[in-house]
């Protein structure tokens, strides 16, 4: 069963979820994927005695919450990334070194299987990209989201919107319940966050 946040997945681009904020038109503002905080466009934010706009303000929060996209990302539970523990940890030493020698020694190989995991990588991608684009092209007819360019934000904003409606309809006592299960498909420090910022008094 899909939940939350593959919807959300599902209305991003791999650039929104790079970037890790969209833009909302309708709306004026600037919405953190990773967990729903807004940034009014026509609001100056104060990050540390210095003004900012909007864009730079949710810029601030993601590396600041979030630490990075890649972070963000690759911390997500396996079910989002289809990745192993030890996936994890090599995306974490590729991320973060790019010398071939440097890496084999933190991975405890060699440059020769550093560098074939690397081709293998490239060849996952081309994969992934040709998948994708078979993917799109027999949805075609039924997929609006990804076509609905500078729309995307407009329709997170309500998929948000319409969380916080379920919650704010519940009796305080069912809160909690009704937020594992609209959540139980977000990993733990998404469903966090998700709680966090748009309900702060739920425990
Ligand atoms: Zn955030």
């Amino acid at each position: 069963m899909e939940g939350f946040f593959e919807k959300i997945i599902d209305m991003c681009t791999v650039e929104d979820l790079m970037r890790g904020y969209i833009y909302d038109e309708a709306h004026r503002i600037y919405i953190c994927l990773y967990c729903g905080d807004t940034y009014d466009e026509d609001l100056i934010y104060n990050h540390d005695d210095k003004l900012c706009s909007a864009r730079r303000a949710v810029e601030i929060h993601i590396s600041e919450a979030h630490k990075s996209s890649f972070d963000f990302l690759v911390g997500l539970e396996k079910k989002y990334t289809g990745l192993t523990d030890r996936q994890v940890e090599i995306f974490n030493i590729l991320y973060n070194e790019n010398d071939n020698g440097i890496i084999a020694e933190k991975m405890e190989t060699t440059p020769a299987t550093v560098r074939s995991y690397k081709f293998k990588m490239r060849e996952k991608l081309r994969q992934a990209k040709i998948y994708s684009a078979l993917f799109y092209l027999i949805n075609e007819q039924n997929t609006k989201n990804l076509s609905m360019e500078g729309k995307r934000g407009t329709a997170i904003y309500e998929e948000l919107q319409s969380l916080k409606e379920d919650i704010d309809e519940e009796e305080d006592n069912k809160e909690e319940e009704l937020l594992s299960d609209k959540l139980k498909d977000v990993d733990l420090n998404t469903m966090n966050l998700l709680v966090g910022k748009i309900r702060p008094e739920v425990k």
